[in-house]
């Protein structure tokens, strides 16, 4: 249980503090790391897996090829609070899946709120992915507002390096990914093996648009974070993050005014 679960404040009856605890965001922790089978039969398992299911199958025969080959343990689903179609669709099958949440330290505070609502309110186990420094600290090593001078390395520091030790400890991460999202993401598979971090890839909704994700969250009253609807079709760090105008590149908002599209996660 995490570190939050053990600061659940005494005077609460138990079953609200079961209720509490079940909520609970917990952190990354490296201990937990089930057996994991090596990089060949996972890049093998990947290219079969991606034979199988070949371009455009649906979502949930996707999720359904992961359940029938990895364990629960060994699954991790990527979530940037945006909405939670991703992990609803992965928990509606696996139930119980670690959802892993890059907690920066610079999100907006309606991401914070989605990622509470879907701690308490899917079947799922929420987990903050940590830098090793603090804004704080990193302020006081880099100086201020790194992310501001050196994008790529604030990026590098606070989401690419602290995934890539947490994933070590999974054989599958299932990402949001889309393909209509932007150029650099029209030809994302269903199934791949992520050679940078060493596991295998999975992408359920490649294939889905923008709108189909919005009536699907609609359809199942999915937790959503309320600037989708604000004019941030997609949603990052605070600071790197702005408005884009109706009919626009939807990651244009995203590091607005540099030549930087991707934080590197999905390069
Ligand atoms: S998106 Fe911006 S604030 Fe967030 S890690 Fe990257 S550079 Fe830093």
């Amino acid at each position: 249980m995490s570190k939050h679960a053990a600061g659940v404040d005494p005077v609460v009856e138990p079953a609200a503090a079961a209720a509490q605890v079940e909520a609970t965001v917990a952190e990354a922790s490296p201990a937990a790391a089930p057996a994991l089978r090596t990089h060949d039969e996972l890049k093998a398992l990947a290219e079969s897996g991606a034979a199988e299911l070949g371009w455009d199958a649906p979502a949930r025969d996707v999720i359904a090829w992961v359940e029938r080959n990895f364990d629960l343990s060994s699954v991790a689903v990527a979530c940037s609070m945006a909405d939670a179609v991703l992990p609803a669709l992965v928990a509606d099958q696996m139930p119980g899946v670690d959802v892993l949440f890059l907690e920066t330290g610079y999100h907006f505070p309606e991401t914070y709120a989605t990622r509470d609502e879907v701690a308490a309110n899917l079947r799922v186990n929420v987990v903050d992915v940590l830098p090793e420094n603090t804004v704080e600290q990193q302020d006081r090593l880099l100086g201020k507002d790194l992310f501001a001078r050196d994008a790529a390395q604030c990026c590098a520091l606070r989401k690419v390096a602290p995934l890539r030790r947490t994933l070590a400890g999974y054989e599958l991460w299932f990402t949001g990914v889309r393909r209509d999202e932007a150029p650099t993401r029209t030809n994302t598979p269903l199934v791949t093996w992520d050679e940078a971090n060493g596991l295998v890839k999975v992408n359920p909704v490649a294939a889905w648009t923008f709108d189909q994700l919005v009536q699907y969250s609609d359809d199942n009253l999915l937790p959503v974070n309320p600037l989708l609807s604000q004019g941030y079709p997609s949603i990052g760090c605070q600071p790197c993050t702005r408005k884009v105008a109706p009919g626009d590149d939807p990651r244009a908002g995203r590091w607005a005014g540099s030549d930087k599209t991707e934080c590197g996660l999905h390069v």
